[in-house]
């Protein structure tokens, strides 16, 4: 059966719901074109498809017995460094290319109880470092909007899959902006929660004080109703709080009249491209003119500070996390020798690409006994001076707006000679890491046909307030409704 690609979680709900589809044609409609785009794309590492049928039995027979929750039977792709038990999960990197879980992330398991159906997991820069994708041990995937650009990163092939209608939601994780900027790339939704918002259990780490795991999907609503059911406290992640979760959906009233939003100076200098800058305004007047009060001059003066002090913090706990892989305990061993030291050295060399590599380092150098002072303490004192900037902003705020991204999706191979011109590309999104802050990306419009992403920035744990005000910028304009022809 031809089912419409591109429908919301909210729309598939609603034709499950009647019967005018099973999951089980929904799963293999979604698995076709999986099968249609992925040479054009290559989003998935890995394509669960047996998985997925099983799954939509089972969804079909909850909703039979009236058991259904609005996740059950929606096809779903989760970024792969989700545990998922039982099924490969790589980081994208060769460490791991072999490496089955024996659990499920927090995460996985709510939305398994919540009724979902895997369709796979989705291509990403390795261990979550890049914007670009192009980090990936295994191949590089395309932007759906133009293939020859790339779909951001690090969780690119989550933005592509959702955006190509291969799926009609995926997980992804954001350390610097690995949410938003894909979601910004590939003209959908998608948020960074409040750091300790969403359980961590079972998300390979990264940079442990800057994960977040969150929601990428076609509209608002959709981030809404995938947040009831991944947020919330769980005893196997000690960061994560113990505050209730709201009803997301009741802040999606469409009414932002009397809200205060900030647009800080900071996030549209030197690198930007002007397009981008004045689609990103446009779209800040259209609030304006559905009733919020705009301060068009408000300051974050140590954002300039941001990208130096992730760019420390980051690769130091990179490089205790990743000291995990020795060739012992997980995945990829070097089998060529007896030496013990040998083995550890080996399994690295070739586990580990070049960006990885370089990461760890970094993160090494940052953190011996030597230069400790001088890098990792200083970066965390100019980190909490850049928190402490965001809770006097908020004083005066309701929620701050910025471009998600400086330039629109650029051509593969643009930016892999230069680091630091990558590194870049996340200048707007990595503060929001440092202050723990909430933050969401969704569709601002198009410059010559490719993707401008807006960012909605509140304070810890407004995350109602952010989807109040996406919502209602979305409901104001089409940017979400247009799709990629591919
Ligand atoms: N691009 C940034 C980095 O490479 C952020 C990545 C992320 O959010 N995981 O570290």
């Amino acid at each position: 059966m031809e089912i419409k690609s591109c429908l919301t979680i909210h729309e598939v709900g609603k034709l499950l719901k009647k019967k005018e589809v099973s999951a089980v044609e929904l799963a293999e409609s979604c698995l076709q074109r999986i099968e249609k785009l992925e040479p054009h794309l290559k989003a998935f590492t890995t394509v669960t498809a047996e998985l997925a049928l099983k799954q939509a039995e089972e969804a079909d027979r909850k909703f039979k017995h009236g058991e259904a929750t609005p996740l059950t039977g929606v096809p779903a792709a989760m970024k792969d460094l989700l545990c998922t038990m039982g099924v490969r999960t790589t980081c994208s990197s060769h460490i791991l290319e072999s490496f089955a879980p024996p659990y499920d992330a927090t995460v996985i398991k709510k939305l398994k109880d919540a009724g979902m159906v895997m369709l796979g997991k989705t291509n990403m820069d390795e261990f979550a470092m890049g914007s670009s994708t192009e980090n990936s041990a295994f191949f590089v995937t395309h932007n759906p909007w133009d293939t020859a650009r790339v779909p951001g990163g690090s969780s690119g092939g989550s933005a592509a899959a959702v955006a190509a209608g291969e799926t009609v939601y995926a997980l992804g994780s954001d350390t610097g902006g690995s949410i938003r900027q894909p979601a910004g790339f590939c003209s959908i939704v998608g948020l960074k929660p409040t750091y300790g918002r969403v359980s961590r259990f079972g998300l390979i780490a990264y940079a442990s004080s800057l994960d977040q795991i969150g929601p990428m999907t076609r509209d608002v609503t959709d981030a809404a109703l995938v947040m009831n059911t991944i947020a919330g406290h769980d005893a196997g992640d000690a960061t994560s709080v113990d505050c209730p979760v709201p009803d997301y959906t009741q802040s999606l009233t469409g009414d932002i009249r009397g809200l205060r939003l900030g647009v800080p100076k900071e996030y549209f200098t030197t690198g930007m491209q002007p397009e981008v800058s004045q689609t990103v305004r446009t779209a800040i007047a259209k609030m304006e003119a559905l009733g919020a009060k705009v301060d068009w001059e408000a300051s974050l003066p140590s954002t300039s500070y941001a990208l130096a002090v992730y760019y420390v913090i980051a690769p130091s706990e990179a490089s205790a996390n990743l000291a995990r892989y020795d060739g012992a305990k997980y995945g990829f061993s070097y089998a060529q020798t007896e030496n013990m030291w040998e083995v550890m050295e080996k399994t690295r060399q070739f586990g580990f690409g070049p960006e990885v590599k370089r990461r760890i380092m970094l993160g090494t150098y940052a953190l011996s006994a030597g230069y400790y002072d001088a890098y990792y303490l200083k970066a965390q004192k100019v980190r909490t001076i850049i928190r402490r900037e965001f809770e006097q902003a908020f004083e005066k705020y309701d929620a701050i707006v910025t471009p998600t991204s400086p330039t629109v999706p650029f051509m593969i191979g643009e930016k892999t000679s230069d680091p630091l011109r990558m590194y870049l590309s996340d200048v707007c999104t990595l503060p929001i890491n440092i202050a723990g802050v909430p933050a969401l990306s969704l569709p601002a419009g198009f410059v010559g046909g490719l993707p401008v992403g807006m960012q909605v920035i509140a304070r810890p744990f407004a995350e109602e307030t952010i989807f109040k005000i996406a919502y209602a910028y979305e409901q104001a304009t089409d940017w979400h409704r247009m799709k990629p022809e591919i």
